[in-house]
C-alpha cells in the first residue's frame, strides 16, 4: 500500500505539471482542485484499486473540479416543452426593451430614490406606480418581492392580530410551499373559514362576521379548477358586504393579466383591472406570470389601504431590487400601446400564437431535425396541447404543433438525458414514446441549436 500511496507525486510537482499543461485558473482554485484530487486518488489506492497512472488521473480530475467551478451553474435552457411560463425554467422570458431597460439599470447609477425635479429622497414606487394606476384604474400601487410577499404584507398590515374571512373552496397552495392557511399564520392574522369546499355564499360570510373581523380575501384558483355543484360569491358582492360593515376586500390574483384575452380565443382568466373594477381594496399580483415580466409583486387598490402597506415595516426586507424595477417599468410601458403590446411581450406571443404559424415552424424544425438524425431516428410533425404553466389558467390547453423524434436503437431517455446535459441545454417532454419539441415555446435561433444538439446526440452513439 505505501508502496502506491509513494507513486502520488508532491502538490509542488503536480502543480508544476498543470502549470506546463496551461491550466489557466487562479493559483489558489488550482491548489485546492489538485489537494482535493490527491485525496480522491489516495482513497482509492488505500481500498486497493488500481490507478495506472496516478499523475494523470489527479490532474484530469482537477481539470474537472476546475471546470465545474468556473462554468456558469445558471446556464440557457431552450423549452421545448410547451409550458410557456415553466416555473423550474424561469417562468417570464422578457422583451428586448424590457432587457435593455434591466441592463441600463445595471450599468448606470440612477435616480432609483432621488427626485431629479426637487433633489429631495424620493421613493423607488415612484417608478411605477403612476403607470401601475393607469393600467390597472387603482388608486394608488405598491411592488415587492412577488406576490407571496405581497399577500405576506397586506395580511399582516390589514389583518394582523384580528380576522381574515376567507372561503373553503379558496384555501388554496401555489407550488413551492405557499399555502394561504400558513400565510395567514405567519402574518399573524387569524383564519376563519366561510362556507364549504364547493359552495360558499355571501350569507355565510355575513354569518362569519365578527367584532375582530379585519378583512376579506379572496383568492384566485389559478391552478386548479372546480366543477359541478359550485358557487362562490365574486369580488363585486364581497366588496358590497365589506363596504356595509366597513371591511376591505382583498384579492390574491395570482397571474396579474392585464389585457382581455377573449379576442384570442382564451376566456375566464379575469383581469386586474376587473377586479379593481367590481370593488376590491386591493390586488395582489405577480410579475412574471400573465403579466410577462421580471418576478416581482404587485399589490394595486384604494389609496389608504396600500399606504397603509407601504409604511408596514415588513416593507424594507420584502422591498424589490432595482433591475427587476427597471425590468417592471418597461414591461408595463408596454402594455401602454395595446396593439402592439401583444407581439412586444414574449408570454402574451406565444400565448396567442395562431395555428398557421406553429404549424410551419413544426414543418421547418421537423426539416431541420431529419437531416440532423438521419437514419438513426424517425421525425414527424405532430399535433398536441401546450399549457400556460406557473399556476396560471390551469384549464386551459392550447392546440399546439410540435416534431415527435423517435430513435430507432437508443432509448429515448437516454437521448433525452444527452439533450438536458447540452449547452445550451434542450428540456423536451417524453410523450407517446417519442420525445416531444412543441414549437409554440421555441424562440428565434433555438431551432439552430436543436439542430445542432441532435447531431451531437446521434454522434454520441
Ligand atoms: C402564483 C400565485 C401566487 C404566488 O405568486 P409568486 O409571484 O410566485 O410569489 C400567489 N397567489 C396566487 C393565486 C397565485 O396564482
Amino acid at each position: 500500500m505505501t508502496v502506491a500511496m509513494r507513486l502520488i507525486p508532491s502538490i509542488d510537482r503536480l502543480l508544476a505539471e498543470a502549470t506546463r499543461r496551461g491550466l489557466s485558473y487562479p493559483r489558489e482554485e488550482v491548489l485546492a482542485a489538485l489537494r482535493e484530487a490527491a485525496q480522491a486518488c489516495r482513497r482509492l489506492l488505500c481500498a486497493e484499486h488500481e490507478v495506472e497512472d496516478p499523475s494523470e488521473w489527479i490532474l484530469n480530475l482537477a481539470q474537472s473540479l476546475l471546470d465545474l467551478l468556473f462554468e456558469p451553474s445558471l446556464c440557457r435552457v431552450i423549452n421545448a416543452t410547451g409550458v410557456i411560463l415553466h416555473t423550474n425554467l424561469g417562468r417570464a422570458i422578457l422583451a428586448p426593451e424590457v432587457i435593455n431597460a434591466v441592463s441600463k439599470s445595471a450599468a448606470a447609477y440612477s435616480n432609483l430614490e432621488l427626485d431629479l425635479t426637487t433633489g429631495e429622497r424620493g421613493s423607488r414606487h415612484a417608478h411605477v406606480d403612476k403607470l401601475l394606476c393607469r393600467l390597472t384604474g387603482a388608486e394608488a400601487a405598491l411592488v415587492v418581492n412577488n406576490c407571496a410577499a405581497a399577500v405576506l404584507l397586506v395580511l399582516d398590515e390589514l389583518a394582523r392580530g384580528r380576522e381574515v374571512l376567507v372561503s373553503r373552496g379558496e384555501l388554496i397552495e401555489i407550488g413551492g410551499a405557499f399555502r394561504l392557511p400558513d400565510v395567514v399564520r405567519a402574518s399573524g392574522a387569524r383564519l376563519v373559514e366561510v362556507g364549504t369546499t364547493n359552495k360558499t355564499r355571501v350569507s355565510d360570510y355575513e354569518a362569519a362576521l365578527g367584532s375582530s373581523s379585519s378583512l376579506l380575501l379572496k383568492s384566485h384558483r389559478s391552478n386548479f379548477h372546480m366543477r359541478g355543484f359550485t358557487e362562490e360569491v365574486d369580488v363585486a358582492t364581497l366588496a358590497r358586504l365589506g363596504a356595509r360593515f366597513g371591511l376591505p376586500v382583498a384579492m390574491d390574483l395570482g397571474s396579474g393579466l392585464l389585457l382581455d384575452l377573449k379576442p384570442y380565443g382564451i376566456d375566464g382568466e379575469p383581469t386586474v383591472q376587473d377586479m379593481v373594477a367590481q370593488g376590491a381594496g386591493i390586488v395582489c399580483f405577480s410579475g412574471d406570470k400573465l403579466l410577462g415580466g421580471p418576478q416581482a409583486g404587485v399589490i394595486v387598490g384604494r389609496r389608504e389601504l396600500v399606504a397603509r402597506c407601504r409604511k408596514n415595516p415588513l416593507m424594507r426586507a420584502l422591498r424589490i431590487d432595482k433591475l427587476t424595477l427597471a425590468g417592471l417599468e418597461a414591461t408595463l410601458r408596454l402594455y401602454l400601446s395595446p396593439d402592439t403590446v401583444v407581439s412586444r411581450i414574449p408570454t402574451l406571443r406565444m400565448l396567442t400564437s395562431t395555428d398557421v404559424v406553429l404549424r410551419n415552424r413544426a414543418q421547418e424544425l421537423q426539416q431541420r431535425l431529419t437531416v440532423a438524425v438521419g437514419p438513426a431516428a424517425r421525425v414527424v410533425v405532430e399535433s398536441g396541447t401546450s399549457q400556460m404553466g406557473g399556476g396560471t389558467m390551469a384549464d386551459c390547453a392550447l392546440a399546439t404543433f410540435g416534431v415527435a423524434v423517435t430513435p430507432f436503437r437508443i432509448p429515448i431517455h437516454v437521448w433525452e438525458a444527452r439533450l438536458r446535459r447540452m449547452r445550451p441545454a434542450v428540456v423536451c417532454r417524453l410523450w407517446r414514446d417519442a420525445l416531444w419539441l412543441d414549437v409554440r415555446t421555441l424562440q428565434a435561433q433555438d431551432s439552430v441549436h436543436l439542430e445542432e444538439a441532435f447531431r451531437k446526440v446521434v454522434q454520441s452513439g
